[in-house]
């Protein structure tokens, strides 16, 4: 409704602002794409694949799924469009609805929305940290004022799976102990029991060994890098070995931005390093790095931090009343031409009464009314209300958009 997009709009602005700065250019996908880019770009044995697309089957021998995150369709169209032969490194970000099939509640939902950025073909640590930086640009301009940043690294290809081995070896003799997810995950997903969020799985992952000492050598070299970098740009961090991220595709860095007014699912932004996926969904290695901002799970935050949500935009700063029923259409024609002059402004449509007019303007919260009566007809002016102290004055009628304008901008 219209008076709850404030704060989302200033999320987008802050967001396509910063973008602007950081040199990322907007890409928009189809919000239906094969599964199968999914069931492959995003893992089959994440969550999303296994329980949360919806899917159709068109009929036609073919399936296709509700994007369920933006990171494979952009893979996807970077590779479609052959940018990889071409110019291989390329910054993207996109903004719009995302479907997942889980149980809706507070800043949970099956349409809900991500703001995201994909820097594709680039192995450099700095990108990293400038995907880190973007985000918490953004934060910082929509005006958010607590976050933290949670930081790790899940190795690679290489190091990874011994990793995988030691969690899988321990955690198997303390099956019982697991939740039945975590008992599915043990042989599917293993790294995904590390952030379980049951009690009893936390209490057996306490005391699993950290992902840091299995890294390999050029890991822990790009984990130092990356943390050198946030530290140079004061980027505040903690480092959380449990942290993983639910989808297959992350190599290295991982990252959640997370705010306390979420209580326990309080990731607002989540990213970090894809060095897999384009090789993944069929083009050369690649290695790429990117956040998804849940823009639900943001608003709640920017509600705790702002105060509730606003209207988008302000009230119309000028309001026509009419006081002859017959002058209605000059007085719409002085209403375009304030918009025309580059003021809101508005009028009457409902054949009110002069004092319900006046109601009205003083409802919407109108700084100026515009009083329209026989006198400023006949006279060709228009006499001008300050709703606040009740000064009025007359202005010619063709005056009256400048000088509506310059009441606007406030100048003497
Ligand atoms: P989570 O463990 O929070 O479900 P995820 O791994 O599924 O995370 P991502 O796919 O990385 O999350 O999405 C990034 C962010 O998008 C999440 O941190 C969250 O804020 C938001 N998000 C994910 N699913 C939903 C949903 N169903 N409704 C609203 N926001 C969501
Ligand atoms: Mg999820």
């Amino acid at each position: 409704m219209p008076d709850q997009w404030g704060h989302w709009r200033a999320l987008h602005e802050a967001a396509v602002r910063q973008f602007e700065l950081y040199g990322y250019g907007e890409l928009q996908t189809p919000i239906i794409e094969e599964t199968r880019l999914f069931v492959k770009g995003t893992g089959e044995s994440t969550e999303i694949v296994e329980k949360q697309m919806y899917c159709l089957d068109t009929g036609e021998g073919q399936s296709i799924a509700l994007r369920p995150e933006g990171t494979p369709p952009a893979v996807r169209a970077y590779l479609e469009r052959n940018l990889h032969k071409q110019h291989p490194f390329q910054k993207f970000w996109y903004a719009g609805p995302m479907f997942r099939r889980e149980r809706p509640q507070k800043g949970r939902l099956r349409q809900f929305h991500q703001i995201g950025v994909e820097a594709i073909g680039s192995v450099s640590p700095l990108l990293d940290a400038e995907t880190l930086l973007l985000a918490t640009d953004i934060y910082r301009e929509a005006g958010l004022k607590q976050w933290r940043v949670c930081l790790n690294s899940i190795g690679c290809e290489r190091c990874r799976p011994g990793y995988r081995e030691e969690l899988r070896r321990r955690l198997s003799t303390r099956r019982e102990e697991l939740c039945e997810d975590c008992r599915r995950r043990l042989k599917r997903n293993v790294l995904r029991v590390l952030d379980c969020k049951m009690e009893d799985c936390r209490a057996v992952v306490a005391e699993l060994p950290e992902v840091s000492d299995y890294l390999c050598n050029e890991c822990r070299e790009h984990h130092g890098a990356v943390k050198r970098v946030l530290t140079e740009h004061d980027v505040q961090y903690e480092e959380d070995s449990r942290l993983v991220r639910g989808l297959d595709y992350y190599t290295r860095t991982v990252y959640e931005i997370k705010h306390p007014a979420l209580g326990a699912r309080d990731t607002i932004c989540g990213g970090g390093r894809y060095d897999g996926l384009v090789e993944e969904l069929g083009g050369p290695p690649t290695p790429c790095v990117g956040f998804a901002m849940g823009v639900e799970a943001s608003l709640l935050a920017m509600e705790a931090d702002l105060g509730p949500a606003t209207d988008s935009g302000g009230p119309p700063a000028v309001f026509i009343v009419s006081f002859e029923e017959a002058a209605r259409e000059r007085c719409f024609d002085l209403l375009e031409a304030l918009r025309a002059a580059g003021v809101p402004a508005d009028m009457d449509f409902e054949g009110r009464s002069a004092k319900a007019q006046m109601r009205l303007a003083n409802r919407v919260g109108s700084a100026y009314c515009f009083l329209i009566g026989e006198r400023e007809l006949s006279a060709g002016q228009v006499l001008i209300r300050q709703m606040a102290g009740g000064e009025q004055w007359t202005v010619p009628w063709q005056e009256a958009p400048r000088e509506a304008a310059r009441l606007l901008r406030g100048d003497p």
